[in-house]
């Protein structure tokens, strides 16, 4: 180590895992230097890259002479605070990801440029002398302008952009013929806070609810997690409101996070009606300005409410409240490539590190989550009544063997569906599978439409004519005849095409739509089917996983699971899990109204101990036993798990590199870790490579980090690590 004196340590977006030196530039002011600001440096040949300086000492690895020159500070302020770098950092050593990728990530993507912030401070809106004194009846033609100008002349203060954007929605082209009107002008002023409304709820609080809400505003001030388990339609959401008014009524921010599916325009409505403050969204349709906006406006204190799916776990805030993570067992929240972290477990770890209470929402919580509710360190409430008297649904398990069958229908389905209809009720049937048939093949030479490059059978689509790769999405032109013998091909094995084509030979007079992901690609589509659910347009929905969690069909009566027995023989050992899980979403549609709701299962295997314990005993109880399960193998959550997942074209390659790995991690472990491997992934080979695995386990979390750091950097720098692709996946969640 050699002093200097003063280095620089900055983080850069490469997949090095490691921070790099650097020194001052001559022209600024030293003491603006601090960590959490952004710089541009010149790296390797390239040179203008941005970087964020980690920390300052007057240490490095390197003699002075080898270490370069920043080029300059890109903003006069740091973009993160110390506490947030502080996080970032420990993500970066959990998930043994590249700290560079890490903390850029955690920008929005226009930050992650050389482009100074200045330019996205958002613009403050005020009235002119003459916009004050404007008649409005003058422009009325012009609607969205006189609303506008009746606004401000209403608030009398500056008012920020984006709050008048999410009153009045795309209204800056309004704006805009206003400043030229001469009747508004950007304000310069500092303004103090935004407007803040909160609209009172429109009921009282169920026994269950107002006793969830007490408990955790008993402990507002603290970091405690909170398990708020209740079926779908129990009122968690309104317990989330009520808390989230107390947090933002002193002050505080909230942040919500919700899974991909949850983020619907209905949900955020809900939010928007009852709280008139500023919310940032953070959604796919935003533009980069947008989101910088709303990044700004969580980091400023500003946004009260702070709305999104997994990549807002990265959001900063000036002053946390209250964190939420709605369906916290959803699969959503674990990034499945890059950088895999989970957003669960890192809004609890921003709960410790920022004193501010969390509540984990959930029908069905993890296993991880209900094994810490067991270990004392969450604290689970219990919502036991439905809302609006709905009661629980009743469960029949059909059992199909012999049975006479219309494609993936049993005859005594179709006579149930005739029932629920017949009554004005609605049915939904669920099939987690898209498309009209999974199996395209000869009967009479053997051969299998499959995708060359996954090893797996196509999927035919009848409504494009095509099949489909569901692995790697390559699609080609359906044949009908064979390839090898020119005999004509079979199908085999349904999807909701199917389904949908079955049902509509049964019932010619029923609206039946089917709403999965090939229905609902245009904008609007999803919200279209769920407003003519609503009004009773259709009376069999068929979806997928889509149409599974968390909406409202209160004439939904009659709910068919058509395949329950998929993931029963999974080698995942989640697998018994996740099927549990879903099959409790499927039938949480069901019932929702003051009309009970029969779930109709079709197995051919009606004995399996799975269905019985889920439909005799309910989730919890089902959990109980999983754990002991979980426990007596030692799987997670009664150990530690992490996967060294590797691909290439040569699998011979693969195998050795992780066969090398394994080797490697024993001896510098002593074989204290229990290591499996090389094992082929669920799906063995995808796109054309071949994919394999290590599973690394230990009861020790901090033995296993700690030798993972040694042994990867020794992997790092070995040959084949460079010619494969691969990463580490701490805590995965799926094996495929
Ligand atoms: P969850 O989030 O658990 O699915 P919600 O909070 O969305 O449940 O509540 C389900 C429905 O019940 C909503 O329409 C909501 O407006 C209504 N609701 C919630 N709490 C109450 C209550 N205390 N009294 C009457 N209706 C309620
Ligand atoms: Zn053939
Ligand atoms: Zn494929």
């Amino acid at each position: 180590m050699i002093t200097h004196p003063l280095i620089l340590h900055v983080a850069i977006a490469t997949p090095l895992r490691r921070l790099f030196d650097y020194l001052p530039d001559d022209v600024s002011d030293l003491k603006v230097l601090q960590p959490g600001l952004r710089v541009s440096v010149p790296f390797g040949r390239r040179k203008d890259v941005p970087g964020i300086v980690m920390s300052i000492s007057n240490k490095s690895d390197f003699s002075y002479s080898k270490l370069r020159k920043i080029n300059r500070i890109i903003d006069e302020q740091p973009v993160f605070t110390h506490k947030h770098l502080s996080l970032l950092k420990w993500a970066s050593d959990y998930y043994h990801y590249s700290i560079g990728e890490v903390v850029f990530s955690a920008l929005p993507s226009s930050l992650r440029k050389n482009i100074s912030i200045s330019k996205y401070i958002e613009r403050v809106w005020c009235l002119t002398k003459k916009g004050a004194a404007f008649e409005l009846n003058l422009i009325k033609k012009a609607s969205k302008q006189s609303q506008i100008l009746n606004y401000l002349q209403q608030r009398k203060s500056p008012v920020y952009e984006s709050d008048i954007c999410s009153i009045y929605p795309r209204s800056k082209p309004s704006l805009l013929s206003l400043k030229e009107k001469d009747l508004i002008t950007i304000s310069t002023e500092d303004i103090e806070d935004s407007v803040i409304k909160i609209n009172k709820s429109p009921f009282k609080l169920n026994k269950d609810q107002k006793s969830a809400t007490d408990e955790i505003l008993k402990s507002i001030d603290n970091a405690s997690v909170f398990l708020l388990n209740g079926l779908t339609g129990s009122g968690k959401t309104e317990v989330y409101m009520r808390l989230m008014e107390s947090t933002i009524k002193s002050g505080k921010q909230c942040l919500v996070l919700l899974p991909e599916i949850g983020l619907t325009p209905q949900q955020i409505q809900r939010f928007k009606d009852r709280f008139e403050v500023n919310i940032a969204i953070q959604h796919s349709g935003l533009s980069d300005l947008e989101r910088t906006q709303y990044w700004l406006a969580a980091k400023s204190g500003k946004a009260k409410i702070i709305i999104g799916t997994r990549s807002a776990i990265w959001t900063q805030l000036a002053n946390p409240g209250l964190y939420i993570i709605d369906e916290e067992h959803d699969l959503s929240y674990k990034q499945q490539d890059g950088f895999r972290y989970s957003a669960r477990d890192m809004l609890i770890s921003r709960s410790f590190r920022d004193k501010v209470p969390v509540i984990l929402g959930s029908a069905t919580p993890s296993l991880e989550t209900l094994y810490n509710v067991k270990k004392n360190r969450y604290k689970q409430l219990v919502l036991s009544t439905r809302t609006a008297n709905a009661k629980p649904p009743k469960f029949h398990l059909l059992d199909i063997r012999g049975k006479k069958m219309f494609g993936p229908i049993s005859q005594s389905l179709v006579d149930e569906i005739t029932k629920h209809l017949d009554s004005k009720n609605q049915v939904l049937l669920f099939l987690n599978r898209r498309g009209y048939a999974v199996h395209l093949f000869c009967h009479n030479c053997g051969w299998k439409a499959e995708c060359p490059r996954c090893e797996l059978p196509y999927t035919y689509h009848k409504g494009i004519n095509r099949l489909i790769c569901h692995h790697c999405g390559v699609a080609k032109r359906h044949i009908e005849q064979c390839p090898d013998c020119n005999k004509p091909l079979l199908l085999m094995g349904h999807g909701t095409e199917r389904i949908e084509e079955v049902l509509a030979t049964l019932f010619p007079q029923a609206s039946i739509s089917r709403i999965d992901r090939d229905t609902t690609r245009k904008k609007n589509a999803m919200s279209d089917y769920l407003k003519k659910i609503q009004s009773g347009e259709i009376d069999i929905m068929i979806g997928t996983q889509m149409l599974a969690k968390g909406h409202h069909f209160p004439n939904v009566t009659l709910t068919g699971i058509v395949d329950a027995d998929r993931g029963l023989f999974s080698t995942d050992f989640r697998a018994s899990e996740r099927l549990a899980q879903l099959f409790m979403q499927v039938s949480g549609r069901t019932g929702r109204g003051i009309k009970e709701g029969t779930v109709i299962v079709q197995t051919y295997n009606p004995e399996h101990p799975l269905f019985r314990q889920l439909i005799q005993h309910g989730y919890n109880h089902f959990c109980t036993s999983l754990l002991q399960e979980r426990n007596h193998s030692s799987l997670p959550p009664y150990s530690y798990m992490v996967f060294l997942r590797a691909e290439a074209h040569n699998s011979n390659e693969v195998k050795m590199f992780i066969q090398n790995a394994a080797m490697h991690l024993n001896e510098l472990t002593n074989n204290k870790l229990l290591l499996f491997g090389p094992i082929p992934a669920l799906i063995e080979k995808r796109n054309g490579r071949y994919r394999y695995q290590l599973i690394i386990q230990s009861q020790s979390r901090k033995m296993l980090h700690t030798h993972l750091n040694v042994w990867l950097e020794k992997l790092e720098s070995s040959k084949l690590a460079k010619k494969i692709r691969w990463s580490l996946d701490v805590d995965p969640q799926d094996m495929t």
